[in-house]
């Protein structure tokens, strides 16, 4: 393999501070890579600082720096699917500019890539976050991990390096609701793991505040799981069991024991029964929404890693 391209994309968001540095960082690793001409895709996420003349005069600076800027703030996920989108490399590696993500590993990535791996995912042994967020992370991951179609690898985020094949099955799938992460997963290829710990942002604060957050999660529970529509069925079920239950043992009483029971009372166990019926209803239509969004959104039926004596004309 002669020279190879690598490019790696940054998604930025007020990172004004972190531009420089991680130019920086990222022209030092490449300098040891000699076997690769680099690309690096800033991603100006709809600053409001001064992030995007910083970037202006790192392109002005250096050819290998390209910029893309926003509109307005459209997201990370949106700024890292733009990034992709404009790659040219053979491999693409997506990470953060606020040095949360060590560039130096990206050699490491590169010496997997080489050894046959489509996907290298950064994998955090450790994280110097708020207790809060490991925690939440953490207890995310294993619900998202029970419930999930497809084994999405925990303690990653978005750090990874994609091949080329990989970056353009990704952006073919074209879903609006975006957890790259999961996406990854869902497209299989081979993949490998790098390990690393966790460094503090190094200035600014995260710009992923709770409600961000709890978007993503949302995105990443419902693209990737129908389980929430089948509780439903189980609410139906209890309902109408526990109405059941009480049904008879209001016969017994009334009956045997020689209880009387106003008729009120017959008229709430009813009631039971009726809105357990409503619930299993709800997870009938659920099953149908849930079979008309997974039309919709046209995920392909199967992806392709490799091809032998046929090319992609011959379909
Ligand atoms: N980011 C972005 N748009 C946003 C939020 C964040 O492009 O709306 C970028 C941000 O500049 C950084 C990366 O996405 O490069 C990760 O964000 P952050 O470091 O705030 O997230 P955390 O590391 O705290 O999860
Ligand atoms: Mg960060």
């Amino acid at each position: 393999m002669g020279n190879m391209k690598v490019t790696v994309v940054l998604p930025v968001y007020n990172e004004e501070d972190n531009v420089q540095p991680a130019y920086e960082a990222l022209d030092k690793v490449f300098e040891g890579l000699s076997d690769y001409t680099a690309e690096f895709i800033f991603v100006n996420d709809g600053s409001a600082d001064r992030s995007l003349e910083k970037l202006r005069e790192l392109a002005a600076a250096d050819k290998r720096v390209c910029v893309l800027s926003f509109s307005r703030n459209f997201g990370h996920q949106a700024a890292l699917t733009a990034g992709m989108a404009h790659a040219r490399g053979d491999a693409v590696v997506t990470m953060d500019c606020d040095l949360q993500d060590p560039p130096e590993l990206i050699a490491e990535m590169l010496r997997h890539w080489r050894n046959g791996s489509k996907v290298v995912y950064a994998r955090r042994i450790h994280r110097e976050d708020r207790p809060f967020k490991k925690f939440t992370a953490s207890l995310y991951y294993r619900l998202l991990g029970k419930v999930s179609s497809v084994e999405i690898p925990r303690q990653v985020g978005d750090f990874r390096l994609m091949d080329r094949l990989v970056v353009l099955e990704l952006l073919r799938l074209g879903e609006h609701a975006q957890y790259l992460r999961g996406q990854v997963a869902w497209l299989g290829f081979s993949h490998s793991f790098v390990d690393f710990e966790r460094p503090e942002r190094i200035h600014g604060e995260t710009h992923y505040p709770l409600t961000k957050m709890l978007k993503l999660a949302m995105d990443g529970l419902l693209s990737f799981s129908f389980s929430p529509l089948k509780l439903g069925l189980f609410i139906g079920l209890g309902a109408m069991l526990f109405s059941f239950v009480l049904f008879v043992a209001m016969l017994w009483y009334q009956f045997v024991v020689g209880f009387n029971f106003p008729i009120y009372k017959w008229l709430v166990d009813a009631l039971f029964g009726f809105v357990g019926l409503q619930f299993i209803f709800l997870w009938i239509i659920g099953e149908y929404i849930g079979r008309i969004y997974n039309d919709v959104r046209r995920r392909p039926l199967y992806v392709i890693a490799e091809r032998l004596n046929l090319d992609e004309s011959d379909r």
